[in-house]
């Protein structure tokens, strides 16, 4: 059987790639990709013209059946999205899931992911995180969507794009604390890249001020809440409380 190679493409940069992704794209024998004209400009510049597929969310569930026949006929292919890491944020979830049921070998070729970049320059904790993805679309559900998140201890991480990067921080300034520390990572990686840490207030008075600061792509980063632990201990009045439906449950 061939293998399914999962691919990192640039974010932006074109020299942000790895050797072995370049060598990759040249020795399988079909690509994968999200959008296979934009993936063309990318493999122009790599001089690779192998034969190319569409996998995008519309067709991927048909396409990955397809593609898992080609592997178990002995084909290589390799995976790509239109820029970053297939799968975060992007199509591929169920090619990948699909070849490791039926037992085939996935090889991840990694490289530029926007939320690894924003986060190793960010300067808020990493050790622990959580990526939470695009954030909803409407403004009821991104601040229910935040207020979840507000008593995160860890730093939490969400993609947004140039039309709702406004409309995403002033849902956030609705229900988290406007000292709350963010970092607002744009254009990572091209030649407007701008890394702003800063509180909230003034990342939302900075974006709605600076037009630029409302164009390109975006990763927003917010730090943890710090949590006091006195407030977390339980009373003697709830200890007592418990206790009695501790008992009472036994
Ligand atoms: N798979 C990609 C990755 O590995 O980061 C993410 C793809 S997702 C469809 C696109 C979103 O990722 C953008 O809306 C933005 O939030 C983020 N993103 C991608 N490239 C970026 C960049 N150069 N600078 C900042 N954010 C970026």
């Amino acid at each position: 059987c061939g293998k399914l190679y999962v691919v990192a493409t640039p974010i932006g940069n074109l020299g942000d790639i790895s050797f072995r992704a370049v060598e990759t794209l040249k020795q399988v024998d079909l690509i994968a990709a999200e959008d296979t004209r934009h993936v063309g400009m990318l493999l122009q510049h790599y001089g690779i013209s192998n034969k190319r597929v569409s996998l995008h969310q519309h067709n991927e569930d048909k396409a990955s059946q397809v593609l898992l026949e080609k592997l178990q006929a002995g084909l290589s292919i390799a995976l790509v999205s239109d820029a970053g890491t297939p799968l975060l944020s992007d199509p591929g979830m169920p090619l990948v899931k699909l070849v490791k049921e039926a037992g085939l070998d996935v090889v991840p070729i990694p490289g530029a992911c926007a939320l690894i970049a924003a986060l190793s320059a960010a300067g808020l904790p990493v050790s622990q995180f959580t990526f939470e993805g695009f954030t909803p679309r409407t403004s009821s559900a991104r601040k229910s969507f935040f207020s979840e998140r507000a008593l995160s201890p860890v730093t939490w991480v969400v993609y947004e794009s140039s039309h709702r990067i406004l409309a995403c921080l002033q849902d956030m300034a609705a229900v988290l604390p406007l000292d709350r520390e963010i970092v607002i990572a744009r254009e990572l990686t091209k030649l407007h890249e701008t890394i702003v840490k800063t509180t909230l207030a003034k990342a939302l008075a900075l974006v709605e001020s600076d037009e630029n600061m409302r164009k390109g792509e975006f990763v927003v980063i917010v730090d943890g809440a710090v949590i006091d632990k006195s407030e977390q201990e339980l009373s003697p009045e709830h200890l007592r409380i418990l206790a009695v439906l501790l008992k009472e449950c036994s």
